[in-house]
């Protein structure tokens, strides 16, 4: 065996010493934590601690549904990601079950929680001054003297469809600070039980809304009829962007950095002005086979269509309008795949892939109008 041969297939003297180092590695305390992880577990602990007293429950509770943007928050530049132990610890809420979400926040944001019990429709909600937290994660202070926001409000939608005015004038009186649509719409989804990807979708884009639930109906619609197998490559080419982009880049994982997501910001006065289909065009979905030529296919989403189904009903407050078009889409997420539209394919030729097609000076609608 040559010299080079060594390296990998080792002696019996070096098994041994890399037996050694194993058995070392071996009494290595199993996860090595950050300094202020265990400051944000019992931040975790305290925070239930005081929605068990608000909402007069005792944990662990079954039921319990946690909504959080810790693990995103970063007081002081301390992750607040050992909140979620601290809470999963003390509530029973836990990730694997989806009751326990993490909504994407900026780092700079302050940190919240919302406990939310199915049972009564009860929501407690506590945010923290950044500076205060900033100071019991980085081991200044011990313990958190006060809240900025803590508060108690009914939030299932049964409820809040049928109080609405008093719904809204809570909203008004500052409910749970800028994060009520959130709280309200998210609770809601995961109350249902809905499913996993759904509430992916939503913890990306930070809140459940009509628009991200058309992203998700048309990533069911590309898994159930573009994607031909897990090695078919996909590029999504957005038309018209609005939420549904944080739906279809998390689950097709197709993001601009994997150079598999791209996107034009039209006018709606540039875009009625596109010649037929282009301007019903919301997305097109590129897919290939290896070694393939890339295949297009022009998508719209019928939101006329979806108004009619779910009836025009107004509570004469937005979150609400929003939420019970979510549960509408919610309950008939299959049905919904119809109001995907299919407008038109096309094949690009040989070599060309829909990166070339969104390169500076490319005239991209004159193209696609071509196709
Ligand atoms: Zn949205």
């Amino acid at each position: 065996m040559g010299k080079k041969n060594n390296r990998f297939f080792m002696d019996g003297a070096g098994t041994g010493l890399m037996g050694l180092v194993l058995s070392i590695c071996l009494f290595v305390p199993a996860f090595a934590a950050t300094a202020d992880y265990e400051d944000a577990v019992s931040l975790g602990h305290s925070a239930s601690d005081q929605a068990r007293r608000m909402l007069n429950v005792e944990w662990p509770a079954s039921g319990v549904i946690v909504v959080t943007n810790a693990g995103y928050a970063m007081p002081g530049e301390h992750s607040t990601k050992g909140c979620l132990d601290g809470i999963s610890d003390a509530t029973g809420a836990t990730v694997g079950s989806s009751t326990l979400l993490t909504l994407q926040s900026r780092f700079d944001q302050p940190l919240w929680f919302a406990f939310f019990v199915r049972k009564t429709g009860q929501c407690a909600y506590l945010e923290y001054k950044t500076d205060v937290v900033a100071k019991v994660l980085g081991g200044v202070e011990t313990e958190v003297k006060n809240t900025v926001v803590s508060q108690v409000a009914r939030i299932d939608a049964k409820y809040l469809f049928a109080h609405p005015d008093e719904f809204s004038a809570a909203l008004k009186k500052g409910l749970f600070g800028r994060n009520a649509f959130r709280i309200v719409t998210t609770v809601n989804a995961a109350a249902r039980n809905c499913g996993s990807d759904i509430l992916k979708a939503v913890q990306v884009h930070d809140h459940f809304c009509p628009g991200v639930t058309s992203g998700i109906v048309m990533a069911n619609y590309i898994r159930h009829r573009l994607l031909q197998s897990p090695n078919t490559n996909c590029f999504v080419l957005s038309l018209t962007p609005w939420c549904k982009e944080d739906a279809l880049t998390s689950l097709l994982n197709a993001t601009p950095g994997k150079r598999a997501y791209g996107v034009l910001y039209p006018t709606k006065k540039q875009q009625a002005a596109w010649p037929e289909p282009l301007n019903k065009v919301c997305t097109v979905i590129f897919t290939q086979q290896k070694g393939q030529p890339w295949h297009g296919h022009m998508l719209g989403f019928d939101f006329a269509q979806a108004k009619k189904a779910y009836g025009t009903k107004s509570f004469g407050n937005s979150v609400l309008d929003k939420l019970h078009a979510d549960i509408w889409f919610l309950e008939n997420m299959e049905r919904a795949e119809s109001l995907v539209q299919p407008l038109k394919d096309f094949t690009l030729a040989s070599g060309k892939t829909p990166k070339t097609l969104l390169q500076p000076g490319v005239d991209l609608i004159g193209l696609l109008q071509k196709m």
